[in-house]
């Protein structure tokens, strides 16, 4: 019987959901963080279950084809990355796999993998987030630390550099660990367990295009003191960057609340905009520090190029966009539509998708403030049952759509849904739902979005049964 401290040679032959490795053990399944298929190695045994259990990697003894050297001397800590000893090439793999068993083993698809298209990844899959969040904290010295946390924990990695993040990146942060040191009363890190001091995450946001930067800082409080405020800002403002790049807007974040959730309700511009602008394509988006914007631009547009495609539009389609954000996708769509209509739960981003209608002269778009599975549905009742569409476009956070909001899609009775998913699993128990409903599954696309990560962002086009 294997128990806790034990260590084994292990051969690891799958790969878990979070990128882990899954190797057989006598009887039992354990999950190995770091180690790949392929790979032989030593491990620890760190807790057991009845029929599985989690071992730690202590030593490669031999590497699986696919394992590489990490850049980022932090990989392995961190829980940013949690593919960067893997190639590339089998990161990808990875994730055509991940979508292809959630699709047989939750949403009954039996032929997924021939339903899939190949992947599309990224030609060069290092520094392309646009946004960061970095949170900001004391150790026990009472050294102040910024950076990301450390897998499955909120223990703070001290860092100014992030391989996945927009260099920019950087010398905000270093400016902001140099002035939270100087001004430490003003700016005093919050501590998540006794709810005090103020500073608690920096947010920073880039436009790929434009070089616009946003920087946003959450704190716990409803001000800070004015004449660090000032500092604040001038340091900041006083960053030079080689390339076009500026920050053009910073705002404060309110969040006074005992919680994980990163962001309060209110917002307070201290210099500039309330928004920086990007553009995806041709289309221009102004993008508030609340409001959900995806989080590579090269990829995103690749993304919304196979939205489109599927979507097969003409011309005349009435479309929906449920799950909206800032407009992207409706906006995308809506040159070739006839019109479209656009679904988001916060008020903020729907305010940017209004203007972002205006400033791209797009004039066939109406957008709704509400969840979707509310708004669509009490649509849907006050038609009396006449409210139609041709084709509805869907892109949910993880958990997926609400029951309720599939039941009503399918009374709309569109030719056509395409589902923009970032969690397979999710998608393909709604998949299941959609293909009881009267829809087949036609074809399906991953697109890296996460490159190092184990996220993966999946298209999928269902078309009503004939
Ligand atoms: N399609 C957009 C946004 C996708 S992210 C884009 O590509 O940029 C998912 C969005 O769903 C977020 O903007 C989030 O605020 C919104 N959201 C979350 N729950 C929702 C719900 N129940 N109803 C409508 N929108 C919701």
């Amino acid at each position: 019987m294997l128990k806790k401290n034990d260590e084994i040679i292990l051969t690891i032959d799958n790969m878990g959901n979070e990128g882990e490795g899954v190797a057989r053990y006598q009887d039992f399944t354990l999950f190995v963080k770091d180690a790949l298929p392929g790979d032989k190695i030593k491990a620890k045994v760190m807790k057991m279950k009845k029929t599985y259990g989690y071992a730690r990697l202590l030593e490669v003894i031999t590497p699986s084809k696919d394992r590489v050297i990490p850049k980022c001397e932090y990989a392995r800590q961190c829980g940013g990355c949690q593919l960067q000893h893997a190639s590339y090439e089998s990161q990808l793999k990875f994730k055509e796999q991940k979508v292809i068993n959630c699709l047989k083993r939750i949403g009954g698809i039996e032929d997924a993998a021939s339903l899939m298209e190949p992947v599309i990844g990224m030609d060069y899959p290092w520094n392309y987030r646009n946004k960061a969040q970095f949170p900001v904290g004391l150790d026990k010295e009472g050294n102040v630390q910024i950076g990301f946390y450390a897998g499955h924990s909120h223990n703070i990695i001290d860092t100014d550099v992030c391989m996945i993040q927009d260099k920019a990146n950087e010398k905000i942060v270093a400016v902001m660990r140099d002035l939270v040191r100087k001004n430490i009363e003003a700016l005093r890190p919050y501590n998540e367990h006794t709810g005090e001091g103020i500073l608690r995450h920096i947010i920073t946001r880039v436009g790929a295009q434009t070089g616009e930067i946003m920087v946003c800082l959450v704190i716990n409080s409803e001000d800070i003191d004015e004449n660090v405020k000032s500092k604040l800002v001038d340091s900041l403002l006083a960053i030079k960057y080689s390339d076009n790049k500026k920050i053009v807007s910073i705002s404060l974040n309110i969040n006074r609340k005992k919680t994980n959730v990163i962001m309060g309700d209110s917002l307070k511009i201290i210099y500039g905009e309330d928004h920086i602008t990007d553009y995806i394509k041709d289309v221009r988006y102004e993008i508030s520090p609340m409001s959900f914007y995806q989080v590579n631009p090269v990829q995103t547009q690749k993304l919304y190029e196979t939205a489109l495609s599927y979507a097969s539009l003409s011309g005349g389609e009435n479309v929906w966009d449920l799950y909206c954000g800032i407009g992207t996708i409706s906006l995308f769509l809506a040159k070739n539509a006839g019109h479209v209509i656009g679904v988001e739960i916060v008020a903020e981003a729907i305010e940017n998708a209004k203007k972002n209608a205006l400033i791209n002269n797009i004039h066939n778009v109406d957008f709704h403030v509400g969840s979707a599975e509310d708004v669509v549905v009490k649509m849907y009742e006050k038609s009396g049952g006449l409210l139609a569409a041709d084709v509805v476009v869907v892109d949910p956070p993880r958990k997926g759509c609400d029951a309720k909001l599939l039941d009503t899609i399918v009374k709309m009775s569109p030719q056509r849904i395409v589902y923009v998913s970032c969690d397979p699993a999710t998608l393909a128990r709604d998949v299941k739902i959609l293909s009881e409903s009267g829809y087949n599954l036609e074809k399906f696309r991953c697109v890296d979005m996460f490159g190092m990560g184990s996220h993966v962002e999946t298209v999928c086009l269902l078309s009503k049964k004939p």
